[in-house]
């Protein structure tokens, strides 16, 4: 039996890639092949882009509030296909199904927020500047737009950013990642159900040709990345060289602390699903667990039981707290790492290699595992692993804490289990990552506020959603005026 094969989606319609280079897209909870998806071609984005450049000029004279009105439609359309969407995205994925709802929901609230274009686009005037003279600043859209995004989130990273972008009269181009293709097929099915003018958005499915032909095109005006700190800095360089305007989030090494006075029994949920949620595969996982002073025997002791008691299976099982992960490449690495934490003399105190599925055999499974006794120099302290891998790193003190924060090269999302107002002011007051979680394990911010980190977790300036992203996706064109 064939497997169905991803289509790009350019000026409203399906249309194939005439390029031979095919990828498998695999269910990881089973290991199986489901689906393949076509390597894009330069000549695909090609296409792809001048068909978001002849939609523009028509798009961008369509007053805001009317071009709010598709996005109405579309939350209306993806409610309606809530449910299909979280199932795909979970049989290509693995997280668990609740997981993926929830995913399917922050996806959504883009949307919900980008409808308020007309308060949010808004320029600013000042009258007599000087006698007479008024001025005042307008925000208008630039042109083509692109997103390049992560395997982790199929579905919501490329609405961190297409709502704003087309709300503010802009045209978009998605790259989703190859690994997961899919789920963002899925959501552009509805998407040309709500009748948004042909050329609006479109998608190109590929890897690096892909990429770099957006990198390239004299055409499109500005990029969107999410993904891992490498890449990011990658296309971060190549923007700044083809004069692009640029937003690149990238990995992460969060580090989440418990000091004494925490409440650690109604922690223990947040805590357990911050760093094997996802299978540990999100930008602000907990990687790095810091007890502070002596609680760490009773955490410890806690946290090993927690983790054990979770049900590691098919994300589609709705008993599933933990899936696969996402392919075999991925869990090669992740073992990888747990070798590397034994050699260099962590000890395993909770050993997830040889984890076994009897219903899922042939999963991509890696257990919860846990190392205790980490040294913040060792690898597994300071790569990112993105699997269900714990390093304990115990510290005296708060300022310790700080210290090994502020030390990592990444920035991205930082916690602290505490009772004390103080402690988790001087916390968040100093840490260098900006997403801060306080008895928070996801410190993730909602659509109406910025979303990226700090260092080597983000490059640019205008992270993902939130109010300033209205920036990023417009100019403010300022216009000196006096009538003589
Ligand atoms: P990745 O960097 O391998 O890939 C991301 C995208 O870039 C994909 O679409 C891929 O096709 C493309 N790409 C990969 N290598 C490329 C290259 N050499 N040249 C051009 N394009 C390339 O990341 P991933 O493995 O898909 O996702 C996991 C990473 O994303 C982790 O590091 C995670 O922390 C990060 N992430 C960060 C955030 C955040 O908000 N900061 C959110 C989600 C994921």
């Amino acid at each position: 039996m064939s497997l169905p094969s991803m289509k790009n989606y350019i000026n409203g319609e399906w249309v194939e890639s005439d390029s031979t280079t095919i990828g498998d897209v695999w269910n990881p909870a089973k290991g199986e092949k489901i689906a393949t998806v076509a390597y894009g071609t330069a000549q695909d984005v090609d296409r792809a882009v001048k068909a978001a450049k002849d939609a523009f000029w028509e798009w961008r004279t369509t007053p805001p509030l009317t071009r709010a009105r598709y996005l109405f439609r579309l939350k209306d359309a993806f409610e309606e296909n809530f449910e299909e969407i979280a199932r795909v995205l979970t049989t290509e994925q693995g997280k668990a199904i609740d997981e993926a709802r929830g995913e399917v929901r922050r996806m959504i609230e883009n949307v919900e927020h980008a409808t308020g274009v007309t308060t949010l686009m808004t320029g600013y005037t000042l009258e007599d500047i000087a006698k007479g003279i008024d001025c005042y600043g307008h925000r208008q859209p630039i042109g083509v737009f692109a997103a390049i995004v992560p395997y982790n989130f199929p579905g919501m990273v490329a609405w961190w950013f297409l709502p704003y972008a087309i709300v503010c009269g802009n045209t978009f181009i998605v790259k989703p990642s190859e690994q997961v293709p899919m789920t963002q097929t899925k959501i552009f099915e509805i998407v040309d159900e709500i009748g948004l003018p042909e050329g609006v958005v479109n998608m190109v499915h590929g890897s690096r040709d892909v990429v770099n032909a957006l990198l390239d095109h004299p055409d499109v005006e500005g990029i969107s990345f999410v993904g891992s700190t490498p890449t990011a800095k990658y296309i971060y360089k190549r923007c700044g060289e083809t004069g692009k305007r640029v937003q690149a989030l990238g990995g992460a090494k969060n580090i989440v602390a418990v000091t004494p006075d925490a409440n650690i029994e109604a922690a223990m949920p947040s805590l357990t699903t911050s760093f094997f949620g996802c299978a540990g595969q999100r930008c602000l996982s907990g990687s790095v667990l810091v007890p502070v002073g002596d609680v760490a025997d009773e955490l410890i002791e806690k946290f090993v039981a927690s983790a054990k008691a979770m049900k590691v299976g098919d994300g589609l099982d709705e008993q599933t707290a933990m899936g696969p992960l996402a392919g075999p490449a991925h869990k090669e690495r992740v073992l990888g790492y747990i070798e590397k934490g034994i050699a260099e003399g962590a000890e395993l105190i909770l050993d997830g290699r040889d984890f076994t599925v009897p219903e899922c055999p042939n999963g991509f499974f890696v257990g919860p595992t846990i190392f205790d006794h980490v040294k913040a120099d060792m690898t597994i302290a300071r790569e990112e692993i993105f699997g269900p891998v714990v390093s304990i790193v115990r510290a005296k003190d708060l300022d310790e804490v700080i210290e090994l924060i502020n030390t990592r090269g990444y920035g991205n999302a930082a916690c602290i289990y505490t009772d004390s107002g103080t402690t988790a002011r001087e916390f968040k007051y100093r840490v260098k990552p900006s997403m801060v979680g306080i008895n928070i394990g996801i410190a993730a911010p909602m659509s109406f506020f910025p979303f990226g980190g700090a260092g080597d977790s983000f490059f640019g300036d205008t992270k993902g959603h939130g109010q300033e992203i209205f920036n990023f996706f417009t100019d403010t064109k300022v216009v000196i005026q006096r009538w003589l």
